[in-house]
């Protein structure tokens, strides 16, 4: 069939344009972020996209959690076998866990079998509630379960409070099953290892290693494209150690907590290089005999390109001091 070419008269170009100008403006005005939704059809953030074969990931935006972003804003990835599906991390709210299974419904005619969470965040176990009503099983290391036992309800408030209606049906759902150190598991024809590296960025983090797909589902013991927090509970030199044994599997693929998929140097650079750099200023600070208030104004320049730079750099480099002044 031959396509007809249809001149549009200059009134409908001009129309055209401002449509285009106001919604564009519109956006600027009323989305919190710089990028925006990448999925507008679904409350994921982004489309799940094939990571290598069997191994999928909707990847979350690199920013903090809205109501734009429906509280994706870490990545949930699955991984297809030959006797199930294994997701990774409930997500940040029931409709999301719920958006993410239609996705996966659409690929694969196998059931979800088990959940992992990743650690105790919300974003990570929120979306148990969905997983519980499927009669799925939802596995993570006893502290992560343990500090959402202690902190659900208050981490459900504040997701309810940017999520508004997008929240419902989310309740504080606990794993069915915790362990500590390493747990094997073997699924069909994929065998899968839940590791404990040790202390990083919260309780009972854990990765997910897929040893013959040569790819990590790393949790958030390595970020990449956004900077990493530094919470309370975080220990950035237990965190340094852990790494050596994350680094040691010398993994081709790495499915960060944060960001797009990638590999072993670009994480190095955003999580272990980080750490090192920041707690190197930091020490300096100390070594000079100064203040908590010196540690706002140490130059962390060579991250910010990162998204949440603004967000976290000054309060990392507190954390950080509090952590170092007692070492
Ligand atoms: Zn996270």
């Amino acid at each position: 069939m031959k396509k007809v070419r249809r001149k549009w008269p200059a009134t409908v170009i001009v129309f055209l344009f401002a449509v285009t100008l106001i919604l564009g403006v519109g956006t600027l005005a009323f989305a919190n972020q710089s990028i925006p939704d990448q999925y507008p059809e679904s409350v994921l953030y982004s489309k799940p996209v094939k990571v290598v074969d069997g191994v999928w990931s909707a990847i979350g935006a690199t920013g903090p959690p809205t109501y734009e972003n429906s509280g994706h804003n870490n990545n949930l990835s699955f991984v297809i076998t030959t006797d199930g599906v294994l997701v990774v991390n409930g997500g940040a709210s029931y409709t999301l866990a719920e958006a993410l299974h239609q996705e996966i419904k659409t690929l694969t005619d196998q059931p979800v079998k088990l959940v992992v969470n990743e650690n105790g965040q919300g974003h990570a176990m929120l979306g148990n509630s969905y997983w519980a009503g499927q009669g799925v099983s939802i596995i993570a290391h006893a502290d992560a379960a343990e500090g959402f036992r202690e902190q659900g309800e208050d981490i459900l408030d504040r997701m309810e409070g940017y999520n508004r209606e997008k929240a419902k049906g989310t309740i504080v759902s606990l794993p069915d099953e915790t362990f500590e150190g390493t747990k094997v598991i073997t699924m069909g024809d994929t065998r899968i290892e839940l590791i404990t590296f040790g202390p990083a960025h919260s309780p009972g983090d854990i990765s997910v290693w897929l040893p013959e797909k040569d790819l990590i589902i790393s949790g958030d013991m390595a970020f990449h494209q956004r900077l990493l927090p530094v919470f309370e509970e975080t220990e950035t030199a237990g965190w340094l150690e852990s790494w050596e044994d994350f680094a040691a599997l010398n993994v081709t693929h790495v499915i960060p907590g944060h960001g797009v998929p990638t590999n072993m140097t670009e994480v190095t650079k955003y999580t272990k290089d980080y750490l090192i750099y920041l707690r190197g200023k930091v020490q300096e600070v100390l070594d000079a005999g100064g203040a908590l208030q010196d540690s706002y104004d140490i130059d962390q320049s060579p991250y910010a390109h990162l998204d949440t730079f603004e967000e976290l750099a000054k309060r990392n480099a507190e954390r950080v001091f509090r952590e170092m002044e007692f070492e």
